[in-house]
């Protein structure tokens, strides 16, 4: 029982901060004991992080925390005020996805119950659908996966690109899941869009005849290195797309470069094998992320929940972050590089701070006591925020935590967060080589 808290309390803390390799992730899953062995290595990890696991130090704060109801804000929160500070421009609605339709890129460590649990899916679904196809067990980095759930957070519908062509659609059914499509295509064009920014680049790609998905994956590829929002007139792109045909249709289209030429600068990203991109010299500039926005870890008054029912009324009032029961005064950090994009009070939230990291990530942190940061400053990770407290609807002093990624709430303790993957050895020399290809593509235009 300890052993298997320890390692629960290990793997959270641990995912996001480094990319797990698969088969250390996998001795975590099936070999307690060897927690253990790994745990010294581990400390070093988190005293360098500035991040401790959970549990570790739950809490030395006993007597604010036995002081405090359990949930640390009242169950009728309605936070509809605040989210009108989400969506702001047609950037974020480019990148947001709709509603219950989720996309991801399978990376190092990944499961397929990790990836989709942190949406707050239900386990048992997750089981069923794995026991339809036990291939979904061996799930491969750069593989693309996307999922919709209904408004009770079910899993729907899966489909699983295999490799560029092949995939296959699993389908909910009274009796559990089945495949409802499985294809396989081999016919590829390569083909390169122009698009020189007017106004908008969305509109502009648009008009280029890019996809709402083309559009995604050309903000995603590009959003470590340059701001969309900042983009001039006249700044041009040269996307390159793959598209895999069956009877003569497109059926699926892969970006596989993009240049920005920008005020007589050259931006870069080409994609390798694993489904990342990376500029031209094989740098990724993804930014790192740290799990918790406080120095030492705190108990968790209230979970993530998107399915909390009113005890009375059962009505769904999703908590579409965690709470941390921290004492007031305390620093809140940054967890990620990123842009303040509100400091200011709400009725519900309290003093609360937004930041965006990137395009398609999101951070927020309310009942704060005092705010540090004004809206449009940049800050680092690591970098004080606020103090935290007990403002607006709260029942007692703690911190409310939210990720959103593609405008979507996440389970903060075990959202996929980004992580740097650098190239090596072979995979670099074949990543160099084929960038070199896609490089001259871009630049003939
Ligand atoms: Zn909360």
């Amino acid at each position: 029982m300890y052993a298997q808290k320890k390692l629960n309390a290990i793997s959270l803390a641990f995912y996001g901060l480094f990319c797990l390799h698969p088969i250390i992730l996998s001795a975590f899953m099936v070999a307690p004991l060897i927690v253990s062995i790994f745990s010294s290595k581990l400390h070093i990890s988190y005293a360098s992080s500035a991040s401790l696991p959970i549990n570790r130090a739950q809490f030395k704060n006993n007597q604010i925390s036995a002081s405090l109801p359990k949930d640390s804000e009242p169950l009728d929160e309605e936070s509809s005020s605040i989210e009108d500070d989400l969506l702001k421009d047609d950037m974020d609605n480019a990148i947001s996805s709709e509603t219950n339709v989720h996309d991801y890129i399978v990376t190092y460590g990944d499961t397929l119950s990790n990836i989709i649990n942190q949406y707050d899916v239900e386990l048992a679904d997750i089981i069923q659908l794995i026991r339809c196809d036990r291939r979904l067990h061996n799930l491969h980095i750069g593989q693309k996966l996307s999922w919709t759930l209904n408004n009770k957070h079910q899993l729907q519908h899966l489909t699983w690109e295999r490799s560029h062509g092949e995939i296959r659609c699993y389908e909910r059914t009274k009796k559990g899941f089945k495949v409802s499509l499985s294809l396989k295509m081999d016919l590829f064009q390569r083909k390169i869009t122009t698009v020189i920014v007017n106004t908008s680049f969305i509109n502009s790609a648009r008009l280029a005849g890019l996809s709402t998905k083309e559009i995604q994956a050309v903000i995603k590829s590009l959003q470590w290195q340059i701001d969309f929002r900042k983009l001039r007139d006249g700044d041009r792109f040269e996307i390159l797309t793959m598209y895999a045909m069956l009877n003569g249709k497109k059926q699926k289209s892969e970006l596989l470069g993009v240049r920005l030429h920008n005020t007589n600068k050259n931006y870069y990203a080409i994609r390798a094998v694993n489904g990342k991109f990376y500029d031209r010299s094989g740098s990724d500039l993804t930014s790192r992320f740290m799990r918790f926005p406080t120095v030492k870890k705190y108990r968790v008054s209230s979970s993530f929940n998107l399915r909390r029912p009113n005890p009375i009324t059962g009505k769904i009032i999703p908590h579409k972050g965690v709470d941390f029961a921290v004492p007031i005064g305390t620093p809140v950090l940054a967890i990620g590089d990123g842009e303040i994009i509100v400091s200011r009070f709400s009725s519900t939230a309290g003093k609360y701070v937004a930041i965006r990291h990137g395009h398609q990530y999101m951070t927020r942190y309310m009942h704060l006591n005092t705010l540090l940061v004004k809206v449009g400053q940049k800050v680092k990770r690591g970098e004080h925020i606020a103090l935290s407290g007990n403002t607006g609807r709260s029942t007692g002093p703690h911190v409310h935590f939210e990720i959103w990624v593609n405008n979507q709430a996440v389970n903060p303790l075990t959202a996929r967060l980004p992580c740097m993957e650098k190239l090596t050895g072979k995979n670099r020399r074949n990543y160099l080589d084929k960038a070199k290809k896609i490089i001259l593509q871009l630049n003939k235009k």
